[in-house]
C-alpha cells in the first residue's frame, strides 16, 4: 500500500483490526500479561521477542496510538509517555548522562527550560542556551567537544518565535549530533519536523493532538534518520552492550529505526515508569482522529482574531507567526504554509491593571492555565505564572505587564472577536 495521506492517518493510522476485531482502538486496561510458559515470558525480558509483559514498560492500546503518532510524523517508531515534560526528559535523557552537554533554544517552553536548566543540571548536564534568530557562526560556537543534542520547539510556546529546523538540523548533523523538536504547537498537521531533518521529536499530547483539555500525555517520535553507529563514541547508551539485558546492543538489533526507541522503552520506562495510562490513550486517539478537521479552524480562527487585535488602538503589539509582519512570518511560510497554531499573544496598553481589567470582563474567553483545546483560553503571565515579578524583572524576561496570551478555540470566531471587542472596550 502506498503511504497514506495525513488525514487517513489521523483516522485510521495505527490500529487495523482483524476479522471481527473491535472497530475502535480496544481500551486494554491490564497491569499484566499471561504466559503458558517461563521461556516465553524469558524470551520479553531478554528483548529476544516482540510483546507484553507489564504496562509500566508497554501496552497495547498506548502502542496504537504511539504507532498513529509516529505515522503522522513520518518517523520509524514512537512511544507515548505520561505527558509532555517526560517526553522531552526521556528524548534527551536517552543520548544523554552526566557530562553531558546540550545547545537548546532560548525560546521554549517554561517547564522544558526547567527541565533543562535546573533538574537535568542537577545530573551534571549541561546546557548553553541559543537565541533561535542566531547565525550558524553563532550555533557553531555553541558546540562542544561533549555535546550530544540540540532541542528546539517548532512553534515556541509562548514566544511563538518558529525554529528554522533546516538551519538547526544542518548545524547540530555538522557537530554529530542529532536535533530534537518538540512539534507540540504546530502538530503534524501543520508540519513534519523530520521532513526537514529533525531526527526525533517530541509532545506534549496534552495540547492539540487530545484537544479536548482532558488528558495529560507525551509522545517521543524517532524519524530512524541518525546513524548512532558512526558516532559510536558520543553513543555508547545505544552503541554498547547493555548489561541489564544480557549485552544486547541497541543500534545492532534493533537498528537505526528501532534502537532509539526500544531503548527509552526497555530502559527509561521501566526505571522512571513515565507510563500514560491506557485510558488516557484512548482518549488522546479519539482527538488524533480530528486532529487534521481542528487544527485549520483553530489557525483560521487566531490569524482573524490576530488581524483584529492589530487594528485595535488600545493593543500595543500583536505576535502571531503568521500575521504580515511578525518576526517569524517568512519562517511560518517555509514551514508551515497552511498555517500554525491557534495561540497569539498581545500586549494590551496601560500594563498590568489594564490586562487584568481587559480580561475580567471576558466572557467567552477563560482565564486558565492550559492552551490548545477546544474552549478559548487565556492567560496575563504578570499576573499568574510570573506574579512574583516587578515590573523590571518582567521587562528583563521579555514580558510586557499587559501581555496576554489568548488560546483561541473552536467557537465562532465572531463570537470570540466580539466578547474581546466588549473587553477591551
Ligand atoms: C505544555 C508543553 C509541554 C509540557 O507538556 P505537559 O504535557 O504539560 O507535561 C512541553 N512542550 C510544550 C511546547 C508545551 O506546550
Amino acid at each position: 500500500m502506498s503511504r497514506q495521506r495525513i488525514n487517513t492517518i489521523c483516522v485510521q493510522g495505527g490500529y487495523r483490526p482483524g476479522n471481527g476485531e473491535p472497530r475502535q482502538v480496544p481500551i486494554i486496561q491490564s497491569t499484566t500479561f499471561k504466559y503458558d510458559t517461563s521461556e516465553d515470558m524469558g524470551k520479553l525480558f531478554d528483548l529476544e521477542a516482540a510483546g507484553y509483559f507489564y504496562s509500566r514498560l508497554q501496552n497495547p492500546t498506548c502502542d496504537h496510538v504511539a504507532a498513529k503518532i509516529a505515522q503522522l510524523e513520518g518517523g520509524s517508531a514512537g512511544m507515548l509517555t505520561s505527558s509532555g515534560q517526560a517526553a522531552n526528559f526521556f528524548a534527551l535523557f536517552n543520548i544523554c548522562e552526566t557530562g553531558s552537554h546540550i545547545v537548546a533554544s532560548s525560546t521554549i517552553y517554561g517547564g522544558t527550560f526547567n527541565l533543562i536548566s535546573v533538574t537535568m543540571a542537577k545530573m551534571g548536564i549541561d546546557v548553553t542556551f541559543v537565541s533561535p534568530t542566531a547565525s550558524e557562526e553563532e550555533l557553531d560556537a555553541a558546540f562542544r567537544e561533549n555535546t550530544r543534542a540540540m532541542f528546539g520547539e517548532t512553534i515556541a510556546n509562548p514566544a511563538l518565535t518558529v525554529l528554522d529546523i533546516e538551519k538547526f538540523a544542518r548545524v547540530a548533523h555538522r557537530h554529530g549530533v542529532p536535533l530534537i523538536v518538540d512539534n507540540t504547537f504546530p502538530t503534524p498537521v501543520n508540519c513534519r519536523p523530520i521532513e526537514w531533518g529533525a531526527d526525533i521529536v517530541t509532545h506534549s499530547t496534552t495540547k492539540y493532538m487530545d484537544g479536548h483539555g482532558s488528558a495529560v500525555g507525551g509522545a517521543i517520535v524517532d524519524s530512524g534518520n541518525f546513524d548512532w553507529m558512526v558516532h559510536a563514541d558520543k553513543y555508547p547508551g545505544l552503541t554498547t552492550p547493555d548489561e541489564s539485558y544480557h549485552g544486547i546492543v541497541y543500534a545492532e538489533k534493533f537498528g537505526q529505526g528501532g534502537a532509539f526507541i526500544t531503548k527509552a522503552t526497555s530502559q527509561l520506562m521501566r526505571d522512571f515508569g513515565c507510563v500514560q495510562s491506557p485510558q488516557s490513550a484512548f482518549l488522546l486517539n479519539l482527538g488524533l482522529e480530528s486532529l487534521h478537521v481542528r487544527m485549520p479552524r483553530h489557525c483560521e480562527t487566531a490569524l482573524a482574531v490576530a488581524k483584529f487585535l492589530a487594528a485595535h488602538p488600545k493593543v500595543e503589539s500583536v505576535t502571531y507567526p503568521h500575521l504580515p509582519g511578525d518576526a517569524s512570518y517568512d519562517l511560518a511560510m517555509k514551514y508551515m504554509p497552511d498555517g500554525g497554531c491557534g495561540v497569539v499573544s498581545f500586549v494590551v496598553s496601560g500594563g498590568r491593571s489594564a490586562a487584568e481589567s481587559f480580561m475580567k470582563k471576558l466572557k467567552t474567553a477563560a482565564i486558565e492555565t492550559h492552551v490548545a483545546d477546544a474552549r478559548t483560553c487565556c492567560l496575563n503571565p504578570a499576573t499568574s505564572t510570573h506574579r512574583q515579578m516587578n515590573e523590571e524583572q518582567l521587562a528583563a524576561a521579555g514580558i510586557p505587564a499587559g501581555m496576554v496570551r489568548l488560546s483561541c478555540g473552536l467557537e465562532d470566531r465572531e463570537d470570540l472577536i466580539e466578547d474581546l471587542e466588549q473587553a477591551l472596550a
